[in-house]
């Protein structure tokens, strides 16, 4: 019988890039599965229903956690996300690769429900770095942007429980570690 493969979480203050480092590992390795979270912000612009999130209302989102459809989720900075639980548990009994990624506390949440899930930990080089990626995006208002570097700065704090960390200095490096780690490279 196949190995199950473990489930990865990957998490790390906003702006540090895990987005970016999903996206190119996915490029170079489409086998690995990345779970589609519902959320209840608003949409960037280029980002679409079913493919970045599943972008709910809040009566929507109410009822997914009503009926138990997630595997874990968490208040970040104004908004709620979740990530659906029955397609991680199909994909993992499939013997496919799964990714999440995540916020802290919903990488807290996993690892009660999953102790035997990966939790990865994205680092910035340096808090001015994050500071200029989260601002260099340009996708927040100065105000999202305070919220979001509040919240970073407690996310920092956690790296400790963290199963390993990466420093996203090198996007192409990071996502070769991280497909190491999940054992797909
Ligand atoms: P997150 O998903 O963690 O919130 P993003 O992937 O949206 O972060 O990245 C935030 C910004 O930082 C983006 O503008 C992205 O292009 C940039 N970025 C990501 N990784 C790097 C890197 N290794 N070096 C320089 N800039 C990066
Ligand atoms: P963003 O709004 O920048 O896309 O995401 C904000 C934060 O929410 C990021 O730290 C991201 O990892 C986290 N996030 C995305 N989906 C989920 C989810 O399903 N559950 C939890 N707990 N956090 C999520």
């Amino acid at each position: 019988m196949m190995d199950r493969p473990r489930l990865t979480v990957l998490s790390g203050p906003s702006g540090v890039g895990k987005s970016t480092v999903v996206a190119h590992m996915r490029k170079v390795h489409p086998e690995v599965w990345l779970s589609v979270s519902a959320t209840t912000r608003k949409p960037r612009p280029g980002e679409k229903h079913g493919v970045q999130y599943y972008f709910v209302d809040d009566d929507e989102f109410d009822k997914l956690v009503a009926n138990g459809e997630l595997l874990e989720w968490a208040d970040f900075a104004g908004h709620r996300y979740g990530t659906p639980r029955q397609p991680v548990l199909e994909k993992l009994d499939a013997g496919v690769p799964v990714l999440l990624e995540i916020d802290l506390q919903g990488a807290r949440l996993v690892r009660k429900a999953m102790p035997e899930a990966q939790l990865v930990f994205l680092a910035p080089p340096s808090w001015e770095e994050l500071v200029r990626r989260l601002t260099g995006r340009g996708t927040e208002s100065p105000e999202v942007i305070e919220r979001r570097l509040a919240a970073a700065r407690v996310e920092l704090a956690a790296e400790s429980e963290f199963d390993v960390t990466l420093v996203n200095t090198s996007v192409e490096d990071v996502a070769r570690e991280l497909l190491a780690l999940m054992g797909v490279v």
